[in-house]
């Protein structure tokens, strides 16, 4: 039920941590796909590491927070690799500063690339899907911040709790189009952008407060996104599959 071969998936901001882990695994278990993000040069890279292990890729450049370029992405992936029925809705920035100091273009360049852009390409994705007829999985990175409060990190917060909302209006109304939405929440994942943070003392102290004892490293995220990518979630829609080494039970 996990396996994915001929399926064409969609990986916004795949140039780096999760959604460049998220587009190995997809390509590895048989998906055809787009790998999508602000700066085309890693992309290329990632495109001939994932031909040279057999599978088929193509870079393309997005700004999710860009209609046009949203919708030029899509149909572009749409003409390369066929119908996209897997979207993994990826692109995300982080900010931290405590509430007080956050300024009125914080609050807008996190809530535009996080909320409205994630459903700029999930709209025109869902789209796409619905004309087409075949259905889909849309599996949006939210976080668990997004389900819970933490200090210094509002807009973020804020961003990821309104994705989980558009998740579930969106299973909800899609699902007359055998489209599938659901959310991923991961909670503090090792990559190139926290690396320095969960090391320090700080990130120490946070550390111990996660039952695990340890950060998640991006592999931990594999079973529930092809849980979620598969067939096998043939009747999950509308959840929020939170992946975070029970930090926030
Ligand atoms: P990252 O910075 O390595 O990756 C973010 C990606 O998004 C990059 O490829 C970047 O180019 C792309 N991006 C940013 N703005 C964009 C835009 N306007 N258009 C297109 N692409 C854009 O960070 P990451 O840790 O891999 O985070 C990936 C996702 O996972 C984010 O949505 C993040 O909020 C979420 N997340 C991460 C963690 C974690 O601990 N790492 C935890 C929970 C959720």
């Amino acid at each position: 039920p996990f396996d994915l071969n001929g399926k064409a998936a969609l990986v916004t901001g795949a140039s780096s941590g999760l959604g460049r882990h998220a587009a190995l695994l997809l390509a590895g278990a048989g998906a055809k796909v787009a790998l999508a993000a602000r700066r085309i040069e890693p992309l290329v890279e990632l495109e001939r590491q994932i031909e040279s292990q057999d599978g088929r890729a193509i870079p393309l450049r997005l700004d999710v927070t860009d209609e046009a370029s949203v919708r030029d992405c899509v149909a572009a992936a749409e003409t390369e690799l066929g119908a996209i029925s897997i979207l993994v809705n990826n692109a995300g920035i982080g900010e931290t500063k405590a509430a007080f100091d956050v300024t009125e273009d914080d609050w807008d360049r996190v809530v535009d690339t996080n909320l409205k852009g994630a459903w700029l390409v999930a709209q025109e994705v869902g789209r796409h899907m619905a004309h087409l007829g075949h259905g889909g999985s849309i599996i949006n990175i939210a976080s668990v911040l997004g389900l819970a409060g933490s200090q210094r990190i509002p807009a973020y917060c804020a961003s990821k709790g309104g994705l989980i909302s558009l998740t579930r209006a969106l299973a909800v109304e899609w699902a007359r189009h055998d489209i599938r939405v659901n959310a991923l929440a991961p909670g503090y994942i090792e990559t190139d952008i926290n690396r320095a943070f969960l090391a320090s003392p700080a990130g120490d102290s946070l550390r111990k407060r996660i039952p695990f004892r340890r950060f998640g490293r991006s592999e931990d995220l594999d079973g529930a996104l092809m849980l979620l990518a598969s067939d096998a979630s043939r009747y999950i829609s509308g959840s929020v599959l939170v992946v975070d080494g029970a930090h926030s039970a």
